[in-house]
């Protein structure tokens, strides 16, 4: 099956979807914006975007997505970035605002634990896709910090001896946003890995 045919979801509640959305058309792939339920109908993935995970958290539970997110991840593969991997995640480290995480992949999170936005930053960093190593662009902007990664998770990247990009199964989560700029290198390795039949090992 090609990309072509695949229908990929961008959680369009709030953030930066729209930047999800032109990688994906960028790599031949259709989207969809997903606000209701409805939305997962046929849908082959789904991309939660980076913005601010306490917004999010209120809009998924006023457009009755939390459950169908929930049944979707069972079976389907997702991948978030920043604000997305907060809701993946097991757990929030000091979670105040009481955003409920989806514990689709085994680790915890301290949020906006890089620093402000004032000390946002790119990298360029290492991915090793299962042997096959790949440089790639990274912004982290008040980027959560991976603080435990269960035994079952795959650590993808590293960046000053944290984790940064993590895999369960499959689920994708990205400490950064890949999204920003003309770099498409890990959706496409999401696409490769999760989407076709054409995974590495
Ligand atoms: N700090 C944001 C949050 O906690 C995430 C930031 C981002 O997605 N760039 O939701």
């Amino acid at each position: 099956m090609n990309v072509q045919d695949k229908t990929v979801g961008v959680l369009a509640l709030q953030g930066d979807y729209g930047l999800h959305e032109a990688q994906i058309q960028r790599l031949g792939a259709q989207f969809r914006e997903v606000r209701l339920p409805r939305d997962f109908e046929g849908l082959d993935a789904l991309v939660m975007p980076g913005g601010e995970s306490t917004t999010m958290n209120i809009l998924m539970d006023r457009f009755g997505l939390r459950e169908p997110i929930s049944e979707f991840g069972r079976t389907k593969p997702i991948y978030g970035t920043c604000a997305g991997m907060i809701l993946l995640a097991r757990n929030i480290e000091r979670n105040q605002s009481g955003v409920k995480p989806f514990g689709m992949i085994d680790i915890d999170v301290a949020r906006n634990d890089y620093g402000r936005q004032i000390y946002s930053f790119d990298e360029e960093l290492i991915a090793d896709f299962h042997g096959e190593k790949k440089a790639f662009r990274a912004s982290f902007i008040r980027a959560p910090r991976v603080t435990r990664v269960g035994n079952d998770v795959r650590v993808l990247a590293t960046f000053r001896e944290s984790p940064v990009l993590v895999e369960q199964d499959h689920i994708l989560a990205a400490s950064f946003h890949s999204e920003l700029e003309e770099d498409t290198t890990l959706l496409e390795y999401f696409f490769r890995h999760f989407l076709l039949d054409t995974a590495t090992p």
